[in-house]
């Protein structure tokens, strides 16, 4: 990955510009760490970028001017963030420059980024670039801004819920700093789309830090700034959607597949997650994340899963077409019935699985409906 990072800003300096990598990628790799995709600092503008690979699709996210001045390129099926060198004026909202512009000088740009660890560089041959000293932060294994605290955050508010991520992800300590001016700055996270949280509170809950990044969170008393409530019903940190679940919020958006497991965790955790019909109509994940939140041993919940004695309609050892011909009638809705009570008689260990007594048993309680 590196040698194709290289080779990129080599295309860039080679057009006569500057060309550095920076953030997430020079960050890892001083970690040892693997990296997906690579951010880039420039002095070429968007447009210049633009002429240099042929590839290029330009960032427009709708209603989003966050990434304005800043273009994706996918080279080698990596995907490249360019930035162009920028010095940011006054912000508005908490979020957002009233202004930026271009300037020439890399320095000028390290310094409006958020944390010292993310604004080191690597240049086209592979020399470390660090007038902010982040290497020795990453060394010490701490966040610090790079602006004084409380005012980056209160510039964007966003970068709170980075810092915890970075803390979160990479298990580093925050500067003291950073914790006095998160208890003076919180306010300001309101401020902030529940779009652009939601990523970062992912990232958060999706480490294997979860449990340490929900505990600050709580410390650091952000649950009314963030909308996050119930993080007291939370037991299980191992799944991201399970811990959603147990937040059970309104205010964040989630996909219709993620929409409905979280409401059926919630409609779950209610029940009893033992009970072979709880098991077989809402299937094991579900019934995992919601006992788990409740303090039942995960094996206890698959062991009680695979003794099921039907996993879903199809294990059933009688056909539509052989109960059919047993009652002389044509398919229909009747079958819907009769397989519903099948199901609840076998889970609840009331008829065996068997095809010859399941046929037995339709005879004679069906037969009134038999043509
Ligand atoms: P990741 O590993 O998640 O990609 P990253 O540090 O690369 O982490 P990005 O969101 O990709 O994070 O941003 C790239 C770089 O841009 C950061 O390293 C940082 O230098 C700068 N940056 C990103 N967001 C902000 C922000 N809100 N304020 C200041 N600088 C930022
Ligand atoms: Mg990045």
């Amino acid at each position: 990955m590196k040698k194709i990072a290289l080779e990129f800003i080599n295309l860039i300096e080679n057009s006569g510009y500057k060309a550095y990598i920076v953030g997430g990628f020079v960050r890892d790799f001083l970690m040892k760490k693997e990296s997906y995709d690579i951010d880039i600092t420039t002095n070429a503008t968007p447009k210049e970028i633009q002429k240099i690979f042929s590839s290029v699709t330009v960032k427009r996210p709708i209603n989003d001017e966050d990434n304005y001045g800043s273009v994706r390129v996918v080279y080698k099926n990596i995907i490249f963030e360019v930035t162009t060198f920028r010095k940011e004026l006054e912000y508005l909202d908490n979020r957002h420059p009233s202004r930026i512009f271009y300037v020439d000088d890399l320095e000028t740009d390290l310094k409006r980024r958020d944390f010292t660890i993310n604004a080191i560089c690597m240049d086209k041959n592979s020399n470390i670039i660090d007038p902010l000293q982040g290497k020795l932060d990453i060394q010490n294994k701490i966040i610090r801004t790079i602006a004084p605290s409380e005012a980056s955050f209160k510039d964007d508010a966003l970068r709170i819920l980075r810092a915890i991520r970075f803390m979160v992800t990479l298990n580093f300590k925050f500067h003291p700093d950073i914790i006095i001016a998160i208890k003076k700055t919180k306010q300001y996270l309101k401020n902030i789309s529940y779009e652009r949280k939601k990523i970062e509170l992912d990232k958060i809950f999706a480490s294997p830090y979860a449990k340490r990044g929900i505990e600050i969170i709580k410390e650091l008393e952000l649950e009314e700034a963030l909308d996050l409530k119930n993080l007291d019903r939370i037991q299980d940190y191992t799944d991201l959607i399970g811990i959603w679940a147990m937040i059970n919020s309104d205010s964040y958006r989630f996909t219709r597949h993620e929409k409905e497991l979280i409401k059926k965790v919630n409609i779950v955790y209610e029940m009893d997650n033992l009970d072979p019909k709880v098991l077989y109509k809402y299937g094991l994940y579900v019934n995992i994340l919601a006992g788990i939140n409740k303090g039942i041993n995960k094996k206890r919940i698959i062991k009680a899963y695979s003794n099921l004695p039907i996993k879903s309609k199809s294990d059933i050892k009688v056909t539509a077409k052989e109960i059919c011909h047993l009652l002389n009638k044509q398919p229909s809705y009747f079958l819907q019935d009769i397989y519903r009570q099948l199901e609840d008689l076998i889970l609840t260990g009331k008829l065996e699985n068997e095809n010859d007594i399941l046929l037995t048993y339709i005879q004679k309680n069906f037969k009134e409906i038999s043509g």
